[in-house]
């Protein structure tokens, strides 16, 4: 079974998306938490419009769903430019990043997401265009090849990735601001919940909204899926109202239990505990009984899970520890077995 939409963090389709762009937040006033990277964005910004300058290229690194596309609209906003949206898989040859840069203007954003997925051929190009604001390509080949040089207009580039670690070396240099974005604590999820509650005007007990926020499995995209689900659950279930026995009810038929691990976080865990006595594991072979993909077990599983401390990463493979056989009410393996890790 492939992970329940209701707590991939990564879009669902295109009601979700429709939900996602009405609910983000315009300017970095309104943001939400990330004080650190919104101040350090803020200054970037004011510095930039005061030379009337484009701001500087920006890498966001981090799980699904913690608001690196909502960044990159927010900066636009802030420069007062237009942005344009593409992604890495998207461009698969030169000429797609061509066509898109030589149509920017001045001071626009060009937000590309899954940028580590760009093809090597296309890469090449981004590297004079972010530098220079120029790209170079050659036309004709053998003795009429020439090599034409196009000027841009100069631009922002703002990348998004989950995965830093399988970026190039030569472009995560041309960042002038790289941040990775962690998971949300409680306290901004509860905030998340309560903006979203209000967008949507649905009535609700702050208990309830509380419980949702702990439950969200530190992602506002999961957070402001969860409330439409209680949403609706309240609406046909109850009187409408979020109460804390509605979003408890409507949380458990969704299988999220009270850590906010869905269906796919308790198979990963059980395979490693049952099959695998507990690791160490490669991930490969926990895909393979899975049957999912390592990509998405690495993207979007397993960075919550070793947050939690549920999860070990070693060099000899995955570990579930102490915590995770607790949490599922499993008998831990008698002390000095091997594949026992205790996390506290
Ligand atoms: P990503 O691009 O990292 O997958 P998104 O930018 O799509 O994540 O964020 C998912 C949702 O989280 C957005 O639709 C928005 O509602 C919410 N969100 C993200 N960042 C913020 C923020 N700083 N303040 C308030 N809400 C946010």
């Amino acid at each position: 079974m492939s992970r329940e939409k209701i707590i991939s963090q990564s879009s669902t389709g295109a009601e979700d998306e429709q939900y996602n762009a009405a609910l983000r937040p315009r300017s970095l006033d309104e943001c939400i938490g990330m004080t650190e990277l919104i101040e350090k964005l803020s200054i970037s910004v004011t510095a930039a419009r005061d030379r009337d300058e484009p701001m500087e290229h920006v890498m966001l690194h981090g799980p699904p769903g913690l608001g690196k596309t909502t960044l990159a609209y927010v900066i636009a906003h802030e420069m007062g430019s237009a942005i344009k949206v593409s992604s890495g898989p998207a461009l698969t040859r030169p000429s797609d990043l061509i066509g898109i840069l030589t149509n920017l203007e001045r001071g626009d954003v060009l937000f590309i997401d899954e940028i580590h997925r760009l093809p090597a051929s296309v890469e090449e190009y981004i590297y004079p265009a972010m530098e220079e604001f120029k790209v170079d390509f050659v036309v004709d080949s053998g003795m009429h090849s020439r090599t034409i040089n196009l000027p841009l207009k100069p631009f922002t580039l703002i990348g998004a990735t989950t995965r830093a670690g399988l970026l190039s070396p030569p472009l995560r240099t041309r960042f002038g601001i790289a941040h990775h974005l962690e998971f949300w604590p409680v306290e901004d999820l509860l905030a998340r919940a309560r903006m979203t509650a209000k967008m949507l005007e649905v009535p609700y007990d702050e208990p309830a909204l509380e419980m949702l926020a702990a439950r969200a499995r530190g992602t506002p995209r999961i957070a402001n899926r969860l409330l439409r689900r209680c949403r609706d659950y309240a609406q046909v279930k109850a009187a409408g109202r979020l109460t804390i026995e509605t979003v408890e009810a409507a949380l458990r038929l969704e299988g999220i239990d009270p850590l906010g691990l869905d269906e796919l976080d308790r198979r990963f865990l059980r395979t490693i505990i049952g099959v695998y006595r507990g690791g160490p594991v490669g991930i490969e072979a926990v895909a393979a009984t899975l049957g999912e993909e390592t990509d998405t077990l690495v993207d979007v599983v397993e960075p919550f899970l070793l947050q939690a401390g549920l999860l070990a990463r070693t060099r000899r493979g995955r570990l579930a520890t102490t915590q995770a056989y607790e949490h599922l009410g499993e008998q831990p393996p008698a002390d000095g077995d091997a594949g026992l890790f205790n996390n506290t």
